[in-house]
């Protein structure tokens, strides 16, 4: 029996739930605040096989491909003597394909125009200011900043960490962050401005004593660049040393002017994924850090996962019988994600007085877990293929 949904956030999480739900012939209402894309470069991010398997799932793989960059390798080295730690073909034999970065102008732009194919969706720009559920009549509500109100059976809060869907999943309360331990400095650089060999097909991790470095290129001809600093404060200076320890990069001049700055903040975790008739998905569910780029690829698993879940059920069972089990399989499958990105930000950006230890125990092999790690989260866990 189809029950109208109402999606909140047309961030990845958004799109990936509208579109998963609109599969099974449910009425989708999606609600995009109209912040829209910057004119800005956007940059881009990595998708690993976990991440395609979903867009599989969600009949949107070609679409994001045309956006994609095969990546052929991914290296680990130390930022200080430039030698490789780890060295990660991301090939087929080691079931490690696709794997891939894309433009986040271009997975967002190929996701809305799918779900604007689709008649069972339709898109409302406002601000949500308010969600409520009322149990007696099984209905989810929500209030739009011009006041309308609007009813649905479900509200999924694809709002991110701070928006008013977690907050709702939490009884009201403010989120509010454990800590900022580090600070990531993101830019996009022309491949015209830097050497062709750092161009090349690879995602390379530098791992130094005040942070790390992360690049890999782009299908549009830009470099995206991460420059992570193991602490918050005198942030921007250390990035600049970091770049300038770099290789290749150090003498390239790049600015950090332009850059976009994201504190890397530690939240609590949620420990309910579902109150009444609102559920939460994406970063306001599981905001994670970073470092095993998984925070988009595990908001795509959410949407498949249910999309697979409710197809597997028998008579079409009612969203009210598959949400809780599905809120359940997967807040299991994400604690153990959240785990390891959070060790790996320990690991790569570890506060200075560690790194030395850090670089000695990867000296003597302690970095030969990561790639167990990696081979486990992008086998994945809740897509069966
Ligand atoms: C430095 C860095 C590098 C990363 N690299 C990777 C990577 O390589 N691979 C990867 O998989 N992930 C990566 N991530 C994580 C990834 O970017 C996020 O997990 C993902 O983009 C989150 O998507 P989302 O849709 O949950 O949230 P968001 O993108 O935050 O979307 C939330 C949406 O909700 C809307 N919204 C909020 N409040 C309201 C409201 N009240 N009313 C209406 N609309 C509202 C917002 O406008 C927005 O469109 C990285 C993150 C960082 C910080």
């Amino acid at each position: 029996m189809p029950e109208h949904i109402i999606v909140i956030g047309d961030g990845i999480a958004g799109l990936a739930m509208t579109l998963a739900l609109a599969q099974h012939g449910h009425k989708l209402t999606l609600i995009s605040d109209a912040r829209g894309l910057p004119d800005r470069h956007m940059g881009g991010m990595q998708l690993a096989p976990n991440s395609w398997a979903a867009l599989r799932q969600l009949s949107c793989e070609d679409e994001v491909k045309a956006h994609a960059k095969p990546l052929e390798v991914m290296r680990l080295i130390a930022l200080a003597t430039g030698h490789t730690l780890i060295h990660l073909p991301l090939d087929a034999a080691h079931h490690r394909q696709p794997y891939a970065s894309v433009t986040r102008r271009g997975i967002l732009v190929a996701m809305m125009e799918k779900v604007k194919t689709l008649a069972n969706v339709s898109l409302i720009t406002a601000k949500v200011t308010a969600v409520s559920s009322d149990m007696v009549n099984k209905k989810a509500c929500l209030t739009l900043d011009d006041g309308k109100t609007i009813g649905g059976d479900w509200v999924f809060g694809a709002d991110g960490i701070t928006g008013i869907c977690r907050r709702y999943i939490q009884g009201g309360q403010d989120i509010k962050p454990v800590r900022s331990v580090r600070q990531a400095y993101r830019i996009a650089v022309p491949l015209s401005d830097v050497p062709e060999v750092v161009a090349s097909a690879s995602t390379s991790v530098w791992l130094g004593r005040e942070g790390h470095i992360v690049h890999y290129p782009l299908c549009d001809d830009h470099l995206n660049l991460v420059v992570t600093t193991s602490s918050v404060t005198g942030g921007e200076k250390q990035a600049k040393q970091l770049l300038d320890q770099h290789p290749w990069l150090g003498g390239c001049g790049i600015l950090l002017d332009d850059v976009l700055v994201t504190p890397l903040t530690e939240w609590p975790r949620c420990d309910s994924w579902l109150r009444g008739r609102v559920v939460v998905t994406g970063d306001s569910a599981h905001q994670m850090p970073p470092h095993l780029a998984q925070g988009a690829g595990q908001a795509l698993a959410d949407a498949a996962s249910l999309s697979q879940l409710i197809s597997s059920g028998k008579n079409g069972a009612p969203l009210q019988d598959i949400l809780p089990v599905w809120a359940g399989q997967r807040m299991r499958q994400i604690r153990s994600v959240l785990d390891a990105a959070s060790a790996a930000g320990r690991v790569f950006s570890p506060p200075p007085a560690l790194a030395m230890m850090r670089d000695a125990a990867v000296g003597f092999g302690g970095m030969a877990v990561l790639p167990r790690i990696l081979d486990r989260i992008w086998s994945d866990q809740s897509l069966s293929r």
